[in-house]
């Protein structure tokens, strides 16, 4: 899984400008358990570099695209996170990993029921909500990083309005089956935000 990432970073280069990802990525990567995110039939493919099924006709992100999102979130130990679309839990831990303090909500009920047993199970510490992500989470906000899992055709205003300034927001953006790009909003002081798009990708739809 780290020989595919480290390849993955080095294939993108040209256009996202990393070429190489930061070696605390790839220890908090190889701290969390990903075969523990997964249904056990998908176990012996869990440290592939590819997106995996996690069911209720969810995703789990590749290795490579969890790593430069984790990297593009630039996180230190106690960093504000708020995540959209937990999913399995897998990104969230691995932001925990690398120090985050993590709120992460999903909409489907059952995902988030899962994602808090394994987050239990396996100590780490992140709270989960259920409800609609595009929405933030407007009692612990601001927040000085926002990820999204999920694509959003449009930003939800939330979000930004969540954005501690300064801050930043790394989220995909795009149409379902149209062409979404990975994109990171910064934040400055004075609250002004510059878009920069980082990278082609495929990701779930936000939906509402
Ligand atoms: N971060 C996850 C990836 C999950 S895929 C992981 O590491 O496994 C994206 C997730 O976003 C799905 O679980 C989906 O149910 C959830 N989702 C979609 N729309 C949402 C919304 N409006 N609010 C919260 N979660 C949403």
């Amino acid at each position: 899984m780290i020989a595919a990432i480290v390849r993955g970073f080095a294939e993108t280069a040209p256009r996202t400008g990393i070429d190489r990802p930061d070696p605390r990525v790839l220890d908090a990567m190889r701290a969390v358990p990903r075969d523990r995110f997964v249904p056990p039939d998908q176990r012996p493919y869990a440290w592939d570099d590819r997106a995996l099924d996690i069911g209720y006709g969810q995703t789990i992100s590749q290795p490579f695209v969890v790593a430069l999102t984790s990297q593009l979130c630039d996180v230190e130990i106690g960093t504000r996170v708020l995540e959209i679309g937990t999913g399995s839990g897998y990104q969230a831990a691995v932001l925990a990993a690398l120090g985050a303090e993590v709120w992460s909500i999903e909409l489907d009920e059952d995902l988030a029921r899962d994602a808090k047993a394994r987050f239990a199970e396996l100590g780490i510490r992140v709270e989960v909500r259920i409800g609609d992500g595009s929405l933030g989470w407007p009692e612990a906000a601001p927040f000085a990083r926002i990820v999204a899992t999920a694509s959003p055709a449009l930003l939800p205003p939330a979000w930004l309005a969540q954005l501690q300034a300064p801050g930043r927001l790394v989220t995909p953006l795009g149409p379902v089956g149209g062409v979404q790009v990975l994109s990171v909003f910064d934040k400055d002081e004075d609250g002004r935000v510059e878009r920069t798009d980082v990278l082609p990708v495929r990701f779930v739809p936000l939906r509402h």
